[in-house]
This record gives structure tokens, sequence and C-alpha cells, in this order.
């Protein structure tokens, strides 16, 4: 069955045919505690059937808004055409063959295609990994090989992924690193710029609070990389006050380090441009990318000035699934339906609605602490009224509320009480309204303190 073919299509609002989960998702809920690893949570009860669009269909036949894009992966919706029909080709013609032994067309063409669309206008060059904790490592790996030095400067609430390395980066311990101990060395933690709880810190006094961490305790000469994500995803959709995020730059280029771009959850669209730091007019020497960038294939890239990529020796970078042939596929179509869908405009259309709605919310509830996002990229941070303290308890019970009632909704934040809004951008205004009327029921069926 095509997607086109796909009765869900047919489907352009929520419905729920059975409670929250099902009986099928139960039963299946039942077998995957038997089956799968108990380190593998789930936000959602239910089991998927199909999904398109801003829908997802469970295995019950309940019709779900998709408000999560199973964590800003399917930014062009799941099952976007132009994927399904490139993936679909190639698998006719091959499933893998390794880069690294016979090379092909499409790999080149993604790295020609990043390399065009990456912040700057100097020469780049791309490669290609699997998972964005992998792209992240191979970034410190180049910048390390670059710059002869070995510390790598991360900020607090930072999230960038569970491998070793890459844990070590991410700032929460509980559920990211608590007992995977040791953490690799050579990782340290700054403050970053996290407006709302900053005490009214402009941009530019938070980057002198984090550099004089960096200066002080690692010391400029031996820092290879600072990594940051433009506006940080799981510790809180915290967007940075203006000129932090070049300062850094700035201090980067002054002191011989790179300054790397976490992109992997805010690229491709998501945030109103295609990345992020093109809000800050910021170029990046290394930018990290992944999750939206094919519509669910797994892929990953990093992407930066030729000099430093060019460096490292064959051999070094590399694995044997990177830039595999069918996420490369689904790659090309995904920037192709960016293009020709307007979803760099599309989701500043859904920053406009979401956005607006959210803000309403909060000039009538006080729980509501603090609107941010960018595009597509929103959040609500809750917090007891008329303080900053967080209240996570009641973003746990929104969110289950919304669950129960068909919305796929995320919470996230170092303190567990962000709601975070990351719809797939072929969602319509009315499945954004909907989902929201559902969201704002949630917020009035559960009392305050
Ligand atoms: C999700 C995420 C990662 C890790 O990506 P995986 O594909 O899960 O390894 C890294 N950095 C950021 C900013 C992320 O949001």
């Amino acid at each position: 069955m095509t997607a086109t073919q796909d009765p869900t299509t047919q489907t352009t609002a929520r419905r729920l045919t059975t409670p929250i989960p099902g009986p099928r998702s139960v039963e299946l809920m039942a077998r995957k505690h038997a089956a799968v690893a108990g380190g593998v949570g789930t936000t959602m009860p239910v089991f998927a059937r199909r999904a398109h669009g801003g829908l997802v269909e469970d295995v019950d036949g309940n019709v779900l808004i998709d408000l999560g894009s199973g964590i800003a992966v399917t930014t062009v919706g799941s099952s976007a055409p132009r994927v399904v029909e490139a993936v679909q080709a190639q698998a006719a013609e091959f499933t893998h063959t390794c880069f690294m032994v016979t090379p092909y067309e499409g790999y080149v063409r993604v790295a020609e295609r990043l390399n065009q669309l990456a912040p700057g206008d100097h020469e780049k060059r791309s490669v290609l990994f699997n998972s964005g904790a992998e792209a992240v490592e191979n970034a410190v790996k180049i910048a390390r090989h670059h710059t002869g030095r070995q510390a790598v400067v991360v900020v607090d609430h930072a999230y960038h992924g569970r491998t070793s390395l890459t844990m070590a980066m991410t700032a929460k311990s509980m559920p990211y690193k608590s007992g995977f101990g040791p953490f690799t060395p050579e990782v340290y933690r700054a403050p970053v710029s996290y407006p709302f709880r900053d005490g009214g810190l402009d941009g530019a006094e938070a980057a002198a609070r984090t550099l004089d961490v960096v200066d002080k305790q690692v010391g400029a000469d031996n820092v290879a990389a600072v990594v940051i994500e433009p506006i940080q995803g799981e510790g809180g959709f915290i967007v940075p006050a203006p000129g932090f995020l070049a300062a850094l730059a700035a201090w980067c280029r002054d002191n011989g380090a790179l300054f790397v771009a976490d992109e992997v959850q805010t690229g491709f669209a998501r945030t109103g441009a295609m990345f992020a730091c093109e809000h800050d007019d910021v170029v990046p020497d290394l930018l990290v990318t992944a999750k939206g960038i094919a519509g669910g294939l797994p892929l990953s890239a990093v992407t930066g000035r030729a000099e430093v990529m060019d460096g490292v020796h064959a051999g070094g970078l590399g694995g044997t699934y990177g830039g595999n042939p069918l996420a490369c596929a689904a790659a090309l179509a995904v920037m192709e339906t960016i293009e020709e869908e307007g979803l760099v405009a599309r989701a500043r259309e859904v920053e406009a609605l979401l956005g607006g709605r959210l803000r309403d919310l909060a000039a009538r509830d006080p729980r509501v602490g603090d609107v941010r996002g960018r595009g597509a990229m929103l959040a609500a941070e809750l917090v007891r009224p008329g303080t900053t303290e967080p209240d996570a308890a009641l973003a746990k019970a929104v969110a289950g509320r919304a669950h129960a009632e068909g919305v796929i909704v995320l919470t996230c934040g170092t303190y567990g009480n962000v709601l975070r809004f990351l719809p797939p951008l072929a969602i319509t205004d009315a499945q954004l309204h909907e989902a929201f009327d559902v969201l704002e029921a949630a917020f009035a069926a559960t009392p305050g303190e």
C-alpha cells in the first residue's frame, strides 16, 4: 500500500475508539516488558500502527495528534510522500555496499547539499554517521585532531547523547548518567544563558560568566572545542539571551578553539530557519545534525570547514553504516520537501499559532512561568505561581491527561517541568488547534495547590 492510498490519510482529526491505552496496546506492552530491556522507557502507553502528517494511529484504531515528531525527527511528517518514494526506489536498487568499500552518489549528494545549506560561505566538507551521539563524538574527534588539544567545554543543561563520551557531555544525571560512570575525561561544564533563571543577565554578561569559568578552570590554550546546542533541547528548550552564542563563537575564534553547534534537535527548518545558528548570526566551525535530517531513517552528519575536516587521515572517520544509501535517499527527499513545501516558513506559522495560544494560556494561568522557543520548537515552563520554583508534577499531570485524550506531547527540562512542542510541519492548523484545546482542558482539569 502506498502512502497516498493509506486510509489514515483520509482521517484528518483525532479519533478515540478505545480508552488509552486500548486492549491491543495493553497486550503489546506486556510483551514489551517480557522481551525488551527495562532500561528503554516509553512516553506513551500505546503502540503505533501507522503515522502520516500530524497524526499517529495506534494498534487499537485510535488516531492521535502528534506534537512530538518522534522527538523532532519527522519534521516533514511521518512517511512524507517524497521520502517514501525515494526509500522504496533506493531499496530496490541496493540497500548497502558500505561507502568505505564501494561508494555511491547518494552520500556525495547529501554532503554537497549539507555544505550548501550549512551557515557560512566558506568551503565545507561533510561526513555521515547514524545517530546524533555518533556525530557529536566525531565532531569532538575532528576538533581534537585539528587543534592538538583535548579539553571539550559543554554547558549546564546540555544534552548530547547517551554513548560514553556524549554521556559525559550531557548534564543531567538521572536518567542519562546515573550508575553509568566513570565518565570520559577532559569534558568541562560551564554555565549557560538561561534567561528565565538568570536573574536578568544579558547575553554578553552570561557569556562573560561562562568564559570566566573556561579561562580559570580549563585554560583557553587547552580547549579543543566548545560544544553547544543553539537552543537546548532535552535540557528545557532554553533559548539563550541574544549575543550569548556569538560571544562564545568569537572567544573560540580568538583562542584557537572550534565552535561546534549541536543542531541535532534544532536543525532542518524546525526553528523557522534551516539551522538555529542563523537566528544568532553565528557561523559554527562544525555543525552537527541528525534527527530531522532524514524523515525517520537513521542518519547524522558533521559539516565543517574544509581545512579542519580534511585534516583527518583517511580511515580516521567512518563506520559500517554511516551514510547508508536508504538514509541518504531519505535525506535528499527531506531537503527537497523542506524547499518545495516552504517548511521554513511553515515553522514560523506554527510559531505564531502555537506560540500565540501558549502566551494566552500563560496570561490566564500563573503556573505557566515562561513560554519560549522558536518556530515549531516551543515550550512552556511550569512553576509554582509567582515563583520560579519548578512544578514537575504539574507537567506530568497535564501531559498524562493529554495522552489519555489522544495528544502526543513530551516533557523535558533539567527539572522535568517543561512541556515541549515539536509538531511535524505537515500538521494542519486545525489539528494544532484541536491539540491545544485538549491541552488547555488538561490544565483546567489539573487543580493548582
Ligand atoms: C537527540 C540528541 C542527541 C543524540 O542523538 P541520538 O540520535 O539520540 O544519538 C544529541 N544532541 C542533541 C541536541 C539531541 O537532541
